[in-house]
């Protein structure tokens, strides 16, 4: 996706300069941010088209920067990816749940960023990327909303459908059942948590017909998956 616009928000300035030369080269639009200061007064004069947010700056952390810019109707749309150097589970769930897109952790290789960068771009975009994603014989169309699991339809409700939308347009990453609420029923609409495991139930059960429920999965004390591989 060259031609985009992205800003990089780090402290550490050998490994700003580092990220913002891989991202020259590959034909984008780089800005950068020392800390978060500097960065919102950046995003107020133009607002590029994503944010990469590390973890750890001097005068906020991009965690709080994250929460904040998810808040604000005018930069709620702004993709974030946050860099991290910390690699457990539940501080990418935090990450997350703070609003980042994706996260990728320290050191990682220009390539993957490029990768993850257009990964995001491609999931902001009006349609949101692919039409069908077909993981491990279940096929999801997004212009038809149908579900087929080998060529099978797959017989769904409205919120089972956007639940799967959601977990097949992000797989791999567990999501608790907070972000579940934000990111498939919108951040306004009061919705218990528990009404989250209803929900996954239905969806299990539904896929259980054809053999495809242990795609999603329970991770205990976090919240929930959609992965192919067991764990
Ligand atoms: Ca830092």
């Amino acid at each position: 996706m060259a031609g985009k616009q992205i800003l990089i928000v780090e402290d550490e300035r050998p490994i700003r300069e580092m990220i913002a030369y891989g991202l020259r080269r590959a034909g984008f639009d780089v800005r950068e941010a020392g800390d978060c200061r500097d960065a919102r007064q950046q995003l107020a004069d133009r607002q590029p088209d994503l944010l990469l947010l590390d973890w750890m700056l001097p005068d906020m952390s991009g965690l709080e920067l994250a929460r904040l810019l998810k808040r604000d109707k005018d930069t709620r749309e702004l993709p974030i990816i946050m860099l991290t150097a910390r690699a457990e589970e539940t501080d990418k769930v935090a990450g997350l749940e703070g609003g980042a897109d994706d996260y990728m952790t320290k050191p990682f290789s220009p390539r993957e960023l490029v990768a993850r960068i257009n990964a995001v771009l491609r999931r902001a975009e009006p349609g949101g990327g692919d039409d069908r994603i077909e993981i491990e014989g279940l096929a999801l169309d997004r212009a038809s909303h149908r579900v087929t699991a080998n060529d099978r339809t797959v017989p769904l409700g409205p919120t089972e459908y956007r639940m799967l939308e959601f977990f097949m347009t992000h797989p791999e990453r567990v999501y608790s059942r907070e972000q579940l609420l934000d990111r498939v029923w919108g951040g306004n609409v009061y919705v218990e948590e528990r009404t989250i495991d209803v929900h996954i139930r239905r969806l299990r059960k539904a896929l259980e017909a054809f053999g495809c429920d242990h795609l999603i999965q329970t991770v205990r004390g976090a919240g929930y998956r959609f992965s192919a591989r067991s764990h």
